[in-house]
């Protein structure tokens, strides 16, 4: 049994128009569904993702409007890395971040930004036989195209706390100065660096959770894995979009594990994924008095002339 690298992760915002723009306008993804923080439903959560909404490439937000700015800490995910083919993506990707008001550091075969909110991401150039997770933009030439994440690095006190829980029981190996969690299709890095002198907080632009993917068949038996090894994930929650568990790992980050499929083609057809309000059938009785209350979004798609 072996978890399918990262399925995807969860952060927060204050704005969910800036962050559609941020997402969908600047790094190019493509919106691939708009519905509701299903534990609370008078905000948007948004997910990102490649052109199919493939796990492996899905980024989604809570929007907490008016959320005070957070700042990763122990036991918080503070960089997504995201793989790109070459250094050539990263000459373009510093050029049309800065284009768009964002100060890239160019590091070798990395490049790192901050969203608008602080969130932290790295496009380092990997080499690798996963398929290229990649969503269409007319400003973005493919082979310059984000490819889905490479990995999540996290602050930690002491990450041999960890080790356990990773290994032996998440099934993760070392790898670099991380662990790989690597399937039959697609690998997935967890890292940590050292946590800064300040205490963490959640607020907009930290990271919520890291879902970790699992074949359906096998989320069951994950979920007693993780009991076994003493931690206390949720029961089984049906997310609609797929099933969830959830648990905090022993430094303090919260982990998912959520199944690839059904997915988001569950209730709506490929080509027209996150052009309106989706709520899961369990939700549908709420829209009357949810989507008269949500701010509208305008999605960049929206403006494309031709495909
Ligand atoms: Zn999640």
């Amino acid at each position: 049994m072996k978890l399918e690298g990262i399925h995807h992760i969860t952060a927060i915002t204050a704005d969910a128009q800036h962050n559609v723009d941020f997402y969908a306008g600047v790094l190019g993804l493509r919106l691939v569904k708009k519905t509701v923080n299903q534990d609370a439903t008078s905000v948007y959560h948004l997910f990102y993702a490649d052109e199919r909404g493939d796990p492996g490439s899905d980024i989604t937000f809570f929007e907490f409007p008016g959320a005070r700015r957070g700042r990763a800490g122990a036991g918080m995910v503070h960089r997504i890395v995201w793989r790109v083919a070459a250094a050539e993506a990263l000459d373009f990707w510093s050029d049309r971040l800065r284009q768009a008001g964002y100060e890239a550091e160019r590091d070798g075969q990395s490049l790192r930004f901050e969203d608008f909110e602080g969130l932290g991401h790295e496009l380092l150039v990997v080499r690798t036989d996963d398929d290229p997770l990649i969503a269409n933009h007319p400003e973005i030439p493919a082979e310059l195209a984000l490819q889905g994440f490479h990995a999540v690095r996290a602050y930690a006190e002491d990450p041999a706390q960890s080790r356990a829980l990773l290994e032996d029981t998440l099934g993760f190996a070392p790898h670099g100065d991380g662990w790989e969690a690597r399937g039959e299709i697609r690998g997935g890095l967890y890292a940590y660096d050292p946590s800064p002198p300040q205490r963490g907080l959640q607020g907009a632009g930290t990271v919520h959770h890291v879902a970790w993917a699992s074949t359906p068949a096998e989320h069951e038996s994950w979920r007693e894995r993780v009991v076994s090894a003493g931690a206390h994930p949720t029961p089984v929650i049906d997310r609609f979009y797929f099933r969830s568990i959830y648990f905090r790992e022993p430094s303090g980050v919260l982990f998912e594990i959520a199944t690839i499929g059904p997915g988001f083609t569950i209730d709506e057809p490929l080509e027209h994924l996150g052009e309106k309000l989706s709520l899961p059938p369990a939700f549908e009785h709420l829209r009357d008095q949810v989507e008269p209350t949500l701010t509208p979004l305008e999605n960049p798609r929206e403006s494309w002339t031709t495909r």
